[in-house]
Protein backbone atom coordinates (compact mmCIF):
# COMPACT_ATOMS: atom_id res chain seq x y z
CA UNK A 1 0.00 0.00 0.00
CA UNK A 2 3.11 2.64 -0.07
CA UNK A 3 2.46 4.24 -3.01
CA UNK A 4 3.75 7.78 -4.75
CA UNK A 5 5.98 9.67 -3.12
CA UNK A 6 6.01 8.03 0.59
CA UNK A 7 9.34 6.55 0.26
CA UNK A 8 11.31 9.86 -0.90
CA UNK A 9 9.38 12.08 1.22
CA UNK A 10 10.04 9.67 4.52
CA UNK A 11 13.40 10.23 3.54
CA UNK A 12 13.52 13.51 2.89
CA UNK A 13 11.74 14.26 5.64
CA UNK A 14 14.08 12.44 8.40
CA UNK A 15 15.26 14.77 11.10
CA UNK A 16 17.75 13.28 13.71
CA UNK A 17 15.34 14.54 16.44
CA UNK A 18 12.90 11.81 15.28
CA UNK A 19 13.39 8.84 15.53
CA UNK A 20 11.26 6.98 13.49
CA UNK A 21 7.67 7.62 12.14
CA UNK A 22 4.42 6.22 13.61
CA UNK A 23 3.73 5.17 9.99
CA UNK A 24 6.57 3.75 8.34
CA UNK A 25 4.78 2.26 5.50
CA UNK A 26 2.62 4.73 4.56
CA UNK A 27 3.12 6.90 1.70
CA UNK A 28 0.59 9.75 0.50
CA UNK A 29 -2.76 8.37 -0.15
CA UNK A 30 -3.55 7.18 -3.92
CA UNK A 31 -6.14 9.84 -3.97
CA UNK A 32 -4.03 12.85 -3.87
CA UNK A 33 -1.42 11.20 -6.11
CA UNK A 34 -3.68 10.25 -9.00
CA UNK A 35 -5.61 13.85 -8.83
CA UNK A 36 -2.50 15.47 -8.96
CA UNK A 37 -1.09 13.69 -11.62
CA UNK A 38 -4.48 13.95 -13.84
CA UNK A 39 -4.12 17.45 -12.95
CA UNK A 40 -0.07 17.64 -14.09
CA UNK A 41 -1.53 16.33 -17.36
CA UNK A 42 -4.72 17.84 -17.59
CA UNK A 43 -6.43 14.17 -17.88
CA UNK A 44 -9.87 13.44 -17.06
CA UNK A 45 -10.13 12.48 -13.53
CA UNK A 46 -11.81 9.74 -12.90
CA UNK A 47 -9.75 8.72 -10.19
CA UNK A 48 -10.44 10.25 -6.64
CA UNK A 49 -13.93 9.82 -5.60
CA UNK A 50 -15.95 13.09 -5.82
CA UNK A 51 -18.57 14.35 -8.26
CA UNK A 52 -17.80 17.14 -11.25
CA UNK A 53 -20.89 18.78 -11.12
CA UNK A 54 -22.66 21.00 -8.13
CA UNK A 55 -25.25 20.38 -5.55
CA UNK A 56 -28.35 21.30 -5.06
CA UNK A 57 -28.54 25.71 -5.30
CA UNK A 58 -31.23 25.14 -2.14
CA UNK A 59 -28.37 23.47 -0.32
CA UNK A 60 -25.77 26.42 -1.49
CA UNK A 61 -28.07 28.85 -0.33
CA UNK A 62 -29.27 27.78 2.72
CA UNK A 63 -25.39 27.62 3.82
CA UNK A 64 -25.52 31.23 2.73
CA UNK A 65 -28.53 32.02 4.40
CA UNK A 66 -26.77 30.69 7.79
CA UNK A 67 -23.84 32.39 7.73
CA UNK A 68 -25.54 35.87 7.17
CA UNK A 69 -27.80 35.08 10.09
CA UNK A 70 -24.73 34.72 12.32
CA UNK A 71 -24.20 30.90 12.51
CA UNK A 72 -20.50 31.60 12.68
CA UNK A 73 -19.20 30.26 15.83
CA UNK A 74 -19.05 26.77 17.28
CA UNK A 75 -21.92 24.93 17.31
CA UNK A 76 -23.03 21.97 19.95
CA UNK A 77 -20.01 19.84 20.55
CA UNK A 78 -22.37 16.92 19.16
CA UNK A 79 -23.56 18.73 16.25
CA UNK A 80 -26.76 21.21 15.90
CA UNK A 81 -29.98 19.59 17.06
CA UNK A 82 -32.47 20.28 13.99
CA UNK A 83 -29.37 18.10 11.94
CA UNK A 84 -29.12 15.45 14.30
CA UNK A 85 -33.22 15.36 14.90
CA UNK A 86 -32.97 15.02 10.82
CA UNK A 87 -30.96 12.18 11.16
CA UNK A 88 -32.94 10.12 13.52
CA UNK A 89 -36.03 10.75 11.67
CA UNK A 90 -34.28 9.26 8.20
CA UNK A 91 -32.56 6.52 9.55
CA UNK A 92 -35.99 5.29 11.69
CA UNK A 93 -37.62 5.85 8.34
CA UNK A 94 -35.66 3.79 6.16
CA UNK A 95 -34.18 1.19 8.65
CA UNK A 96 -36.58 1.15 11.29
CA UNK A 97 -34.19 1.98 13.74
CA UNK A 98 -34.42 4.62 16.80
CA UNK A 99 -31.47 6.50 17.59
CA UNK A 100 -31.57 9.33 20.07
CA UNK A 101 -30.26 12.43 18.81
CA UNK A 102 -29.12 13.85 22.22
CA UNK A 103 -27.11 11.00 23.22
CA UNK A 104 -26.46 8.56 20.20
CA UNK A 105 -25.48 10.63 17.07
CA UNK A 106 -23.09 12.62 16.81
CA UNK A 107 -21.93 15.12 13.58
CA UNK A 108 -18.17 14.59 12.67
CA UNK A 109 -15.59 16.35 10.01
CA UNK A 110 -16.53 13.64 7.35
CA UNK A 111 -16.98 9.78 7.66
CA UNK A 112 -12.60 9.87 7.74
CA UNK A 113 -12.72 11.33 11.26
CA UNK A 114 -15.99 9.25 12.44
CA UNK A 115 -13.91 6.01 11.50
CA UNK A 116 -10.88 7.31 13.12
CA UNK A 117 -12.26 8.35 16.20
CA UNK A 118 -14.58 5.17 16.59
CA UNK A 119 -11.12 3.65 16.26
CA UNK A 120 -9.76 5.79 18.81
CA UNK A 121 -12.20 5.52 21.20
CA UNK A 122 -12.03 1.96 21.60
CA UNK A 123 -8.77 0.67 20.36
CA UNK A 124 -5.93 -0.23 22.85
CA UNK A 125 -2.19 -1.68 21.81
CA UNK A 126 -1.68 -4.95 21.21
CA UNK A 127 -5.49 -5.37 19.71
CA UNK A 128 -6.45 -6.62 16.96
CA UNK A 129 -8.63 -5.22 13.97
CA UNK A 130 -10.64 -7.48 11.83
CA UNK A 131 -10.32 -5.51 8.08
CA UNK A 132 -11.67 -6.66 4.30
CA UNK A 133 -9.18 -6.25 1.85
CA UNK A 134 -9.23 -4.70 -0.77
CA UNK A 135 -9.65 -1.94 2.24
CA UNK A 136 -10.47 1.60 1.99
CA UNK A 137 -7.18 3.40 2.86
CA UNK A 138 -7.56 5.25 6.05
CA UNK A 139 -8.65 2.21 8.03
CA UNK A 140 -5.50 0.65 8.92
CA UNK A 141 -3.20 4.01 9.20
CA UNK A 142 -5.97 4.73 12.26
CA UNK A 143 -5.63 1.12 13.43
CA UNK A 144 -1.92 1.50 13.66
CA UNK A 145 -1.86 4.84 14.95
CA UNK A 146 -3.53 3.77 18.16
CA UNK A 147 -1.31 1.07 18.74
CA UNK A 148 -3.39 -2.00 17.02
CA UNK A 149 -2.85 -4.76 14.77
CA UNK A 150 -5.24 -4.91 11.25
CA UNK A 151 -6.09 -8.27 10.52
CA UNK A 152 -6.73 -8.97 7.38
CA UNK A 153 -9.81 -10.77 5.76
CA UNK A 154 -10.06 -11.41 2.24
CA UNK A 155 -13.02 -10.63 -0.44
CA UNK A 156 -11.67 -12.19 -3.39
CA UNK A 157 -11.57 -11.43 -7.17
CA UNK A 158 -13.75 -11.48 -9.01
CA UNK A 159 -16.89 -11.75 -6.34
CA UNK A 160 -15.15 -9.95 -3.33
CA UNK A 161 -17.38 -11.83 -1.20
CA UNK A 162 -16.44 -11.71 2.59
CA UNK A 163 -15.18 -15.54 3.65
CA UNK A 164 -17.28 -16.26 7.00
CA UNK A 165 -15.15 -19.35 7.86
CA UNK A 166 -12.02 -17.11 7.30
CA UNK A 167 -13.14 -14.40 9.45
CA UNK A 168 -14.31 -17.17 11.83
CA UNK A 169 -10.80 -18.59 11.99
CA UNK A 170 -9.55 -14.76 12.76
CA UNK A 171 -11.03 -13.88 15.72
CA UNK A 172 -8.89 -14.35 18.54
CA UNK A 173 -9.33 -13.44 22.55
CA UNK A 174 -7.71 -10.08 21.13
CA UNK A 175 -9.87 -9.01 18.09
CA UNK A 176 -11.32 -5.75 19.58
CA UNK A 177 -13.28 -4.44 16.42
CA UNK A 178 -14.34 -5.69 12.65
CA UNK A 179 -14.79 -2.67 10.40
CA UNK A 180 -16.97 -3.10 7.18
CA UNK A 181 -17.53 -1.22 4.45
CA UNK A 182 -21.18 -2.04 2.00
CA UNK A 183 -21.76 -0.84 0.11
CA UNK A 184 -17.78 -1.61 -0.64
CA UNK A 185 -15.23 0.84 -2.19
CA UNK A 186 -13.54 -0.35 -4.42
CA UNK A 187 -15.49 -3.04 -5.49
CA UNK A 188 -19.02 -1.66 -6.07
CA UNK A 189 -20.47 -4.91 -3.90
CA UNK A 190 -23.07 -5.48 -1.24
CA UNK A 191 -23.34 -7.20 1.34
CA UNK A 192 -26.29 -9.66 1.68
CA UNK A 193 -28.91 -10.44 4.53
CA UNK A 194 -26.75 -13.57 4.88
CA UNK A 195 -23.91 -11.80 5.36
CA UNK A 196 -25.13 -9.63 8.23
CA UNK A 197 -26.70 -12.69 9.49
CA UNK A 198 -23.14 -14.66 9.79
CA UNK A 199 -21.25 -11.47 11.15
CA UNK A 200 -24.12 -11.20 14.05
CA UNK A 201 -23.79 -14.64 14.64
CA UNK A 202 -19.89 -14.50 14.83
CA UNK A 203 -19.53 -11.71 17.40
CA UNK A 204 -22.89 -12.91 19.64
CA UNK A 205 -21.36 -13.30 23.06
CA UNK A 206 -17.91 -11.54 22.26
CA UNK A 207 -16.50 -8.14 23.21
CA UNK A 208 -16.05 -7.07 19.59
CA UNK A 209 -16.70 -3.81 18.13
CA UNK A 210 -17.63 -3.49 14.96
CA UNK A 211 -17.60 -0.02 12.69
CA UNK A 212 -19.80 -0.01 9.99
CA UNK A 213 -18.91 2.08 6.88
CA UNK A 214 -22.18 3.57 5.17
CA UNK A 215 -21.04 6.38 3.46
CA UNK A 216 -22.72 4.47 0.10
CA UNK A 217 -25.74 3.70 1.67
CA UNK A 218 -27.94 5.45 -0.83
CA UNK A 219 -26.31 4.18 -3.88
CA UNK A 220 -27.50 0.71 -4.45
CA UNK A 221 -28.36 -0.17 -7.65
CA UNK A 222 -31.08 -2.65 -9.30
CA UNK A 223 -33.19 -2.51 -6.18
CA UNK A 224 -36.40 -4.37 -8.39
CA UNK A 225 -34.06 -7.27 -8.16
CA UNK A 226 -34.45 -7.17 -3.93
CA UNK A 227 -31.37 -5.99 -3.35
CA UNK A 228 -31.07 -3.55 -0.61
CA UNK A 229 -28.68 -1.62 1.50
CA UNK A 230 -28.13 -3.75 4.56
CA UNK A 231 -27.27 -1.50 7.18
CA UNK A 232 -25.81 -2.89 10.42
CA UNK A 233 -29.02 -0.38 12.04
CA UNK A 234 -31.24 -3.26 10.75
CA UNK A 235 -29.63 -6.06 12.49
CA UNK A 236 -30.30 -5.68 16.41
CA UNK A 237 -27.51 -8.28 17.66
CA UNK A 238 -25.05 -6.02 15.34
CA UNK A 239 -26.73 -2.61 16.19
CA UNK A 240 -26.38 -2.38 20.04
CA UNK A 241 -22.08 -2.97 19.75
CA UNK A 242 -21.39 -1.01 16.23
CA UNK A 243 -20.54 2.64 15.48
CA UNK A 244 -22.16 3.15 11.78
CA UNK A 245 -21.09 5.61 9.93
CA UNK A 246 -22.37 7.87 6.89
CA UNK A 247 -21.15 10.93 5.20
CA UNK A 248 -23.35 13.93 3.59
CA UNK A 249 -20.39 14.51 0.97
CA UNK A 250 -21.63 11.38 -0.53
CA UNK A 251 -25.17 12.01 -0.49
CA UNK A 252 -25.60 15.43 -1.54
CA UNK A 253 -22.76 15.76 -3.65
CA UNK A 254 -20.69 17.91 -1.12
CA UNK A 255 -17.29 16.00 -0.61
CA UNK A 256 -15.39 19.09 0.11
CA UNK A 257 -17.37 19.95 3.13
CA UNK A 258 -16.35 17.22 5.27
CA UNK A 259 -19.38 16.73 7.46
CA UNK A 260 -20.97 12.85 8.22
CA UNK A 261 -22.45 11.13 11.08
CA UNK A 262 -21.42 8.26 13.45
CA UNK A 263 -24.56 6.51 14.95
CA UNK A 264 -23.87 4.39 18.13
CA UNK A 265 -25.50 3.23 21.61
CA UNK A 266 -25.00 5.57 23.97
CA UNK A 267 -22.53 3.73 25.59
CA UNK A 268 -20.36 3.60 22.49
CA UNK A 269 -21.57 7.42 21.44
CA UNK A 270 -20.09 8.80 25.14
CA UNK A 271 -16.75 6.87 24.67
CA UNK A 272 -16.95 8.27 21.14
CA UNK A 273 -17.40 11.91 22.32
CA UNK A 274 -14.98 11.92 25.04
CA UNK A 275 -12.08 10.90 21.48
CA UNK A 276 -14.35 13.65 19.50
CA UNK A 277 -14.49 16.48 21.47
CA UNK A 278 -10.62 16.36 21.37
CA UNK A 279 -9.94 15.48 17.62
CA UNK A 280 -11.91 18.21 16.26
CA UNK A 281 -14.70 19.40 19.02
CA UNK A 282 -17.00 20.39 16.38
CA UNK A 283 -18.13 20.62 12.78
CA UNK A 284 -18.08 23.64 10.23
CA UNK A 285 -21.51 25.03 12.07
CA UNK A 286 -23.61 26.96 8.22
CA UNK A 287 -23.26 23.37 6.80
CA UNK A 288 -24.45 21.40 9.52
CA UNK A 289 -27.57 23.76 9.42
CA UNK A 290 -27.88 24.07 5.89
CA UNK A 291 -28.08 19.91 5.20
CA UNK A 292 -30.76 20.13 8.05
CA UNK A 293 -32.71 22.14 6.44
CA UNK A 294 -32.25 20.36 2.68
CA UNK A 295 -33.06 17.36 4.49
CA UNK A 296 -36.16 18.58 5.76
CA UNK A 297 -37.05 20.26 2.94
CA UNK A 298 -36.24 17.33 0.25
CA UNK A 299 -36.27 14.42 2.20
CA UNK A 300 -36.88 12.76 -1.50
CA UNK A 301 -33.45 13.58 -2.51
CA UNK A 302 -31.47 10.73 -0.79
CA UNK A 303 -34.24 8.27 -2.05
CA UNK A 304 -33.41 9.58 -5.79
CA UNK A 305 -29.59 9.13 -5.74
CA UNK A 306 -29.46 5.69 -6.18
CA UNK A 307 -31.51 5.90 -9.64
CA UNK A 308 -29.20 9.30 -9.92
CA UNK A 309 -26.27 7.16 -10.30
CA UNK A 310 -27.89 4.04 -11.96
CA UNK A 311 -28.06 6.55 -14.94
CA UNK A 312 -24.92 7.32 -14.95
CA UNK A 313 -23.39 3.99 -14.63
CA UNK A 314 -25.66 2.75 -17.45
CA UNK A 315 -24.52 5.27 -19.30
CA UNK A 316 -20.12 4.95 -17.96
CA UNK A 317 -20.65 1.20 -19.51
CA UNK A 318 -22.20 1.96 -22.70
CA UNK A 319 -19.20 4.39 -23.16
CA UNK A 320 -16.71 1.34 -22.40
CA UNK A 321 -19.01 -1.57 -24.60
CA UNK A 322 -16.93 -0.93 -27.71
CA UNK A 323 -13.40 -0.96 -25.47
CA UNK A 324 -10.98 -3.40 -24.44
CA UNK A 325 -11.46 -2.76 -21.15
CA UNK A 326 -13.67 -5.83 -19.27
CA UNK A 327 -16.26 -4.80 -16.47
CA UNK A 328 -16.83 -6.05 -13.43
CA UNK A 329 -20.65 -5.80 -12.13
CA UNK A 330 -21.51 -2.84 -10.36
CA UNK A 331 -24.45 -3.13 -7.46
CA UNK A 332 -23.47 0.04 -5.28
CA UNK A 333 -21.10 2.79 -4.63
CA UNK A 334 -20.34 5.59 -7.74
CA UNK A 335 -17.22 3.47 -8.75
CA UNK A 336 -16.83 1.25 -11.63
CA UNK A 337 -14.19 -2.05 -11.98
CA UNK A 338 -12.66 -2.67 -15.15
CA UNK A 339 -10.01 -5.59 -15.70
CA UNK A 340 -7.36 -4.06 -18.43
CA UNK A 341 -5.89 -7.60 -18.99
CA UNK A 342 -6.61 -7.51 -23.09
CA UNK A 343 -4.56 -4.09 -23.30
CA UNK A 344 -1.80 -5.01 -21.20
CA UNK A 345 0.23 -6.74 -18.68
CA UNK A 346 1.59 -4.36 -16.71
CA UNK A 347 1.04 -3.95 -12.91
CA UNK A 348 -2.06 -1.61 -12.41
CA UNK A 349 0.26 1.07 -10.69
CA UNK A 350 2.04 1.83 -13.97
CA UNK A 351 -0.48 1.45 -16.04
CA UNK A 352 -3.12 4.20 -14.44
CA UNK A 353 0.34 6.45 -14.46
CA UNK A 354 0.49 5.58 -17.97
CA UNK A 355 -3.25 6.18 -18.74
CA UNK A 356 -3.03 8.99 -17.23
CA UNK A 357 -0.05 10.21 -19.05
CA UNK A 358 -0.92 8.84 -22.63
CA UNK A 359 -4.57 8.39 -22.57
CA UNK A 360 -5.77 11.74 -20.94
CA UNK A 361 -7.97 9.52 -18.36
CA UNK A 362 -6.44 9.03 -14.69
CA UNK A 363 -8.29 5.87 -12.82
CA UNK A 364 -7.29 4.43 -9.21
CA UNK A 365 -5.38 1.25 -9.26
CA UNK A 366 -7.31 -1.30 -6.87
CA UNK A 367 -3.43 -3.47 -6.17
CA UNK A 368 -3.19 -0.36 -3.15
CA UNK A 369 -5.68 -1.49 -1.35
CA UNK A 370 -4.36 -5.00 -1.31
CA UNK A 371 -1.62 -5.93 1.85
CA UNK A 372 0.18 -7.59 0.14
CA UNK A 373 -0.31 -5.39 -3.29
CA UNK A 374 -1.96 -8.32 -5.03
CA UNK A 375 -2.42 -6.93 -8.64
CA UNK A 376 -5.27 -8.34 -10.65
CA UNK A 377 -4.85 -6.49 -13.50
CA UNK A 378 -8.28 -4.29 -12.18
CA UNK A 379 -8.19 -0.50 -12.16
CA UNK A 380 -11.38 1.91 -10.45
CA UNK A 381 -13.23 4.48 -12.58
CA UNK A 382 -15.37 7.24 -10.84
CA UNK A 383 -18.56 7.63 -12.69
CA UNK A 384 -19.93 10.24 -10.25
CA UNK A 385 -19.24 13.04 -13.51
CA UNK A 386 -21.51 14.61 -15.79
CA UNK A 387 -22.46 12.62 -19.30
CA UNK A 388 -20.34 15.00 -21.03
CA UNK A 389 -17.41 13.87 -18.77
CA UNK A 390 -18.30 10.63 -18.94
CA UNK A 391 -18.30 10.72 -22.87
CA UNK A 392 -15.01 12.06 -22.96
CA UNK A 393 -13.25 9.82 -20.76
CA UNK A 394 -15.29 7.27 -22.82
CA UNK A 395 -13.77 8.27 -26.65
CA UNK A 396 -10.32 8.06 -25.21
CA UNK A 397 -11.22 4.62 -23.21
CA UNK A 398 -12.36 3.36 -26.81
CA UNK A 399 -8.87 4.02 -28.43
CA UNK A 400 -6.96 1.95 -26.52
N1 LIG B 1 -15.27 5.50 3.56
C1 LIG B 1 -15.36 5.20 2.26
C2 LIG B 1 -15.66 3.80 1.85
C3 LIG B 1 -15.17 6.22 1.31
O1 LIG B 1 -15.24 5.92 0.02
C4 LIG B 1 -14.88 7.51 1.76
C5 LIG B 1 -14.57 8.63 0.80
N2 LIG B 1 -15.31 8.84 -0.09
C6 LIG B 1 -14.83 7.77 3.11
C7 LIG B 1 -15.00 6.74 3.99
C8 LIG B 1 -14.53 9.14 3.63
O2 LIG B 1 -15.62 9.98 3.56
P1 LIG B 1 -15.49 11.53 3.93
O3 LIG B 1 -15.09 12.22 2.68
O4 LIG B 1 -16.84 11.91 4.42
O5 LIG B 1 -14.44 11.64 4.99
N1 LIG C 1 -13.30 8.22 -0.80
C1 LIG C 1 -12.83 8.82 -2.00
C2 LIG C 1 -12.46 7.73 -3.01
O1 LIG C 1 -12.53 6.57 -2.71
C3 LIG C 1 -11.63 9.71 -1.78
C4 LIG C 1 -11.56 10.45 -0.52
C5 LIG C 1 -10.20 11.01 -0.31
O2 LIG C 1 -9.59 11.52 -1.24
N2 LIG C 1 -9.68 10.88 0.87
O3 LIG C 1 -12.07 8.06 -4.09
Amino acid sequence: MNFGDGGRLGSRGRMAFFPSSRLPNVGTTIFTVMSRLAAEHGAINLSQGFPDFSPSPLLLERVAHHMAAGANQYPPMAGVAPLREAIAEKVARLYLANYDPESEITVTAGATQAIYTAIASCVRPGDEVIVFAPVYDSYVPGIELNGGHAVYAHLRFPDFKPDWEEVRALITPRTRMIIINSPHNPSGTLWSADDMAMLETLVRDSKIVVVSDEVYEHVVFDQETGRRHESVTRYPGLRERSFVISSFGKTYHVTGWKVAYCLAPRALSTEFRKAHQFIVFTVHHPSQLALADFMRAKPEFADNLADFYRNKRDFFRKQLEASKFELLPCAGTYFQLATYAAISDEPDTSFVQRLTREFGVAAIPVSVFNPDGEDKRVIRFCFAKTESTLAAAGERLRKI
